[in-house]
C-alpha cells in the first residue's frame, strides 16, 4: 500500500467492517485501510462494553438518531461508535437468519451463505451444521434463570414445541439462545477478528475520522472525503458504516433517489432507491406483574431463551430494563418483550441537507397495516397468557402507546436494488456496501449473526471489479 492509496478502503469498523478488514488482509498482497470515527480498544475495554449481561445502548461510545416509529410516536435508534460497532453494545444474541429468510432474498441462497456462517463461529454443538473453529464463540445457557425457565414451562404448557438449537433451521419454538459470549464477555467482531489481525503490515486502522461522502469521478469511486474536508484515495471503497450511516454517505455522494438528491442540491451519480424500504422489528415490552427478581444478578445474561412463532419473538428479560440498559430511564419491572418478526412496514431514510452533521430524516412507518397491528396485538395477548395475567382492555391502543423498536434496522441499500450479489453499488465502479444495509428484509431473527456471515461471504468471494 502506498500510505495514501490502499487497495481497499473500509469505511466503518463495526460488526461487518471488522470482519471484512480482517479477512481481506489475510492476503498479504492486498492493502487494507479502515476508517472509523470511534475509538480502538485493544486490551482496556470499558467494562460495560464487555459485560454480556448488559445492553449498553446509551453508553458514551454510541450514536443516537431520532426516528418517527409512527406519525404519532418518536423513537431513538442507537448504534455503536467504536471499533466493534453496534456488536459492542448489543444484546449478544447471535442467531442466524432462517433458511426461508435468506432464500427469499434476490441473488443469494441460505446454502450459499451457510459456509460463511460456519466460518464465523465456534459452536460446541459441532456437526456439519455448525462451525467449530471460527472467531466468534457461540454459547448457550444451560442453568436457566427462573424467568427464562418460567417462559419455557409456560410455552410448553401452551402447546409450543421445543427448539433446542435455534441455529439448526428447524421449526420455531422455545429454546436457548445462541449467544456470542465467552466467560460472560460479549465477543464483538473487533475482539474476534480485527484486534488479532492488527500486527499485519498490510492492515491500517485510523480512528477518530468520519467519512462525509464517496468521491465519484466518471462513474467510478476514487476515494472518500472526510468531515474535515481531507480526502483519502483508494482503488476500491467499501461502506461498512451500518444501515443508517452507509445510506447517508451514499446519499451525500449523489447516489440515491434522483428526485431526493436534487431536492437537497446534489448532483446525481446513480439513481438508486437508497434509504427506501428499510425494515426493522417493531416491539413492545409487557411488564411481568408477578416477577420478583428485579435486580440483575451479575453474570446472568439479559436474555437466555426466546419463544419464536412464525410471526413473533417473545423475549423474557432476566431483570428490569433499568438494570439491563444503564441510563435508559426504564422501570424496574422485568418484562416479556414481544417483537413482530414479519413486519409489512417499510421505512424511509432521507437527507435533510448535505451537511454531514445533520441527522437524516428517518421514519419507520410502523403499524401502518392491519397485518402488523393485528399480529403484534396477538403477540401481546400471547405474552399476557404466558405470564398468567390479564391483557389490557384495549390492546391495540396499548401497543400504539408503548411501541418501540428492536434496533434491528436493515435494508437501506438492499441486495438486488442498490447492490448486486457481489455487494457492488449498481452503476458505480469500485464501490461496495457490506453491512446491515444490504439485508433486503429484516430476518425473522436478530440480524447480527447474519451481518457477520455476509461480511465473511463478501470476503470469500472478493474479486477485483
Ligand atoms: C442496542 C442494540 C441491541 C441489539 N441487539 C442485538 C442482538 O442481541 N442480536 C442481534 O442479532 N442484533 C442486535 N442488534 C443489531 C446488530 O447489533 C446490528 O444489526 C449489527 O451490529 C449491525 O452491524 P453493521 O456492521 O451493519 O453496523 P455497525 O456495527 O453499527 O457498524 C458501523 C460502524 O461504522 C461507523 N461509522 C458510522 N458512521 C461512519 C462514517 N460516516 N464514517 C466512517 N465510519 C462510520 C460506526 O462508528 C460503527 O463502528 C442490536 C443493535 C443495537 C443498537
Amino acid at each position: 500500500m502506498t500510505a495514501d492509496r490502499p487497495d481497499v478502503l473500509v469505511v466503518g469498523a463495526g460488526s461487518a467492517g471488522c470482519v471484512l478488514a480482517a479477512r481481506l488482509s489475510e492476503d498479504p498482497a492486498r492493502t487494507v485501510l479502515v476508517l472509523e470515527p470511534g475509538a480502538l480498544h485493544t486490551t482496556s475495554w470499558p467494562p460495560e462494553l464487555l459485560d454480556a449481561g448488559l445492553v449498553p445502548a446509551g453508553h458514551a461510545e454510541t450514536w443516537h438518531y431520532a426516528t418517527a416509529l409512527t406519525p404519532d410516536r418518536t423513537g431513538l435508534l442507537h448504534r455503536g461508535r467504536v471499533v466493534g460497532g453496534s456488536g459492542a453494545v448489543n444484546g449478544a444474541y447471535f442467531v442466524r437468519a432462517t433458511p426461508a429468510d435468506v432464500d427469499a432474498w434476490p441473488g443469494l441462497t441460505f446454502d450459499e451463505l451457510l459456509p460463511s456462517f460456519l466460518r464465523s463461529e465456534s459452536d460446541p454443538l459441532g456437526g456439519p451444521r455448525h462451525g467449530t473453529d471460527g472467531p466468534v464463540p457461540v454459547t448457550r445457557s444451560t442453568d436457566l434463570h427462573p424467568r427464562s425457565a418460567q417462559l419455557v414451562q409456560a410455552a410448553r404448557a401452551a402447546g409450543f414445541a421445543d427448539e433446542p438449537d435455534k441455529n439448526a433451521g428447524a421449526a420455531p419454538g422455545v429454546g436457548p439462545l445462541p449467544r456470542n459470549v465467552r466467560d460472560g464477555v460479549r465477543v464483538n467482531t473487533a475482539l474476534a477478528y480485527l484486534v488479532p489481525a492488527l500486527g499485519r503490515p498490510n492492515l491500517q486502522v485510523r480512528t477518530g475520522v468520519r467519512v462525509a461522502r464517496v468521491l465519484v469521478v466518471d462513474g467510478r469511486a476514487t476515494g472518500v472525503e472526510l468531515t474535515t474536508g481531507a480526502r483519502v484515495h483508494a482503488e476500491q471503497v467499501v461502506l461498512c458504516a451500518g444501515a443508517i450511516a452507509s445510506a447517508a454517505v451514499l446519499l451525500r455522494s449523489g447516489i440515491g433517489p434522483a428526485q431526493d438528491l436534487r431536492t437537497v442540491g446534489l448532483t446525481v451519480h446513480a439513481d438508486l432507491p437508497v434509504g427506501r424500504g428499510f425494515s426493522d422489528h417493531p416491539d413492545v415490552a409487557v411488564a411481568d406483574v408477578h416477577a420478583e427478581e428485579r435486580m440483575r444478578t451479575p453474570g446472568t445474561p439479559a436474555l437466555e431463551v426466546t419463544l419464536n412463532t412464525p410471526t413473533v419473538e417473545l423475549r423474557p428479560y432476566t431483570a428490569g430494563f433499568d438494570q439491563l440498559v444503564p441510563g435508559s430511564g426504564a422501570g424496574p419491572q422485568p418484562c416479556l418483550g414481544v417483537a413482530l418478526v414479519v413486519p409489512d412496514s417499510r421505512g424511509t431514510l432521507r437527507l435533510r441537507s448535505t451537511d454531514p452533521d445533520a441527522a437524516p430524516d428517518i421514519a419507520h412507518h410502523y403499524l401502518a397495516t392491519a397485518h402488523d397491528r393485528d399480529l403484534l396485538a396477538d403477540g401481546v395477548r400471547l405474552a399476557h397468557h404466558l405470564l398468567a395475567q390479564p391483557p389490557p382492555a384495549d390492546v391495540d391502543r396499548w401497543v400504539r402507546e408503548n411501541l418501540g423498536t428492536s434496533q434491528h434496522l436493515v435494508g437501506t441499500c438492499a441486495l438486488g436494488t442498490v447492490v448486486d450479489a457481489g455487494f457492488r453499488v449498481q452503476g458505480v465502479e469500485g464501490l461496495r456496501v457490506v453491512d446491515a444495509a444490504v439485508v433486503p428484509v429484516v430476518p425473522t431473527r436478530g440480524p447480527h449473526a447474519t451481518v457477520v456471515a455476509l461480511a465473511e461471504h463478501a470476503a470469500a468471494h472478493w474479486s477485483h471489479p
